[in-house]
């Protein structure tokens, strides 16, 4: 502001001082602190840092949002990649399941072929132990014990007797005899 101006308020204002700023404007500094004719006009210094604190903490405000938003979208990658992992590996343990759950069906399909084939074969001996019985009457089952003789080269004189026939082994017959006794089991009609 101009001269006039400046000197109007500085009257009214007791302890004002008139001044100039540095482009060469005429301001007014009260006894307050505050200058009057500046850009700031009417504001006091308290202000002034007020209004910087208040951008600052803006400032900061906007950062930590950032923050939040890029830690928000750097959890939200991470819950997905959790997730499609644990789906793979879900997916896999199923497909390992249901080839168990084949593999034990198709055993078991087995066992009861094999099950079905040993009672048909029961049931056809049943009936031709009946068949028989009533042919020929009771069969017993008896264990036979029997003895084998066995024949065998004479280790001593090699099977040739022995000199003028006198292996004392195999009395110079070149054979050794031995006996075995074995057991079988043989069907007796009663
Ligand atoms: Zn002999």
């Amino acid at each position: 502001m101009d001269f006039r101006e400046a000197s109007e308020i500085a009257k009214k204002n007791p302890g004002a001082v008139m001044t100039r700023d540095s482009t060469g404007s005429f301001i007014v500094r009260l006894d307050d602190g505050r200058v009057i004719g500046t850009e700031n006009d009417g504001r006091t210094a308290h202000d002034e840092s007020f209004r910087e604190e208040l951008t600052g903490l803006r400032d900061q405000l906007i950062e930590k949002n950032l923050i939040i938003e890029k830690l928000e979208t750097e959890i939200k990658a991470l819950r997905d990649n959790i997730e499609a992992a644990i789906s793979t590996r879900l997916d896999s343990e199923k497909s390992e399941l249901a080839n168990i759950r084949k593999e034990l069906s198709l055993q078991r399909s087995v066992f009861d072929k094999k099950t079905n084939d040993v009672q048909a074969r029961l049931q056809k001996l049943d009936l031709l132990e009946k068949t028989y019985r009533e042919r020929f009457g009771e069969v017993e089952i008896k264990t036979v014990k029997e003895s084998v003789e066995s024949r065998s080269v004479c280790q001593r004189c090699g099977g040739d007797g022995g000199v003028r026939g006198g292996c004392q082994k195999c009395d110079g017959s070149g054979w050794v005899l031995s006996t075995e006794t074995t057991f079988r089991e043989v069907g007796e009609i009663k």
